[in-house]
């Protein structure tokens, strides 16, 4: 029995990446839809985030956008999302994206999505929710994190035991089957905490 019906994907908006990531974002779209998992993503058309919505629609998924209304020009609104939800900053849209969310997955990407990261992560070492969290290390690209977040455990800025606030893994195929086996009894986002 699995309680992730809907998984929020944080993920590049670049295309410049690596062939493999793109990849990597198709196989995640196609697998959601398979499994029947609806996506909540950023609502853009471009980089992996388009990659990754297309792929859930082209194999009859369920794509549901958060998006700010300042940001629709610049990041193109995905317009053939199944839902697509307009906030008014992009505060709201995190926290929109938070609350649809029963798990959340980390593909490549850039400022803005270490950004979405480290806040849904460090929500969760607050105590303000224990959905999982799983970080898809395609190609080493998310080695430097893991090192980094090594660094600061060894010079005592962060917990030992906080090193499994998310998971690493290193293919798209252990994505479903890691939210599945980390899925907390129940879920929920504290909203009037955050
Ligand atoms: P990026 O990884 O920089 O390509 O951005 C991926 C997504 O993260 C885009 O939809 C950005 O709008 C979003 N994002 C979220 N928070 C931020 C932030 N603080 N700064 C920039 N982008 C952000």
């Amino acid at each position: 029995m699995t309680n992730i019906n809907s998984v929020c994907v944080y993920c590049g908006s670049s295309s410049k990446g690596r062939g493999s990531h793109h990849d990597a974002a198709r196989r995640l779209g196609a697998l959601l839809a398979k499994r029947d998992v609806r996506l909540i993503f950023g609502g853009g058309r471009v980089g992996l985030m388009g990659i990754l919505a297309d792929a859930v629609l082209a194999a009859g998924g369920e794509v549901t956008g958060v998006i700010p209304d300042f940001l629709e020009e610049r990041e193109v609104g995905h317009s053939s999302c199944t839902e697509l939800v307009i906030t008014d900053s992009m505060h709201s849209r995190k926290q929109r994206m938070a609350e649809l969310s029963d798990g959340f997955v980390i593909l490549p990407g850039g400022l803005g999505t270490l950004d979405e990261t480290f806040e849904i992560v460090t929500w969760r070492q607050l105590g303000l929710h224990d959905k999982p969290i799983v970080v898809v290390d395609i190609d080493g690209y998310w080695r430097p994190l893991e090192a980094l977040i090594d660094n600061m455990i060894a010079e005592n800025y962060v917990r030992a035991e906080h090193r499994s606030l998310f998971h690493m893994v290193g293919s798209i195929e252990e994505v479903l089957p890691t939210l599945e086996a980390l899925q907390p009894e129940a879920t929920h986002i504290d909203s009037e905490l955050i």
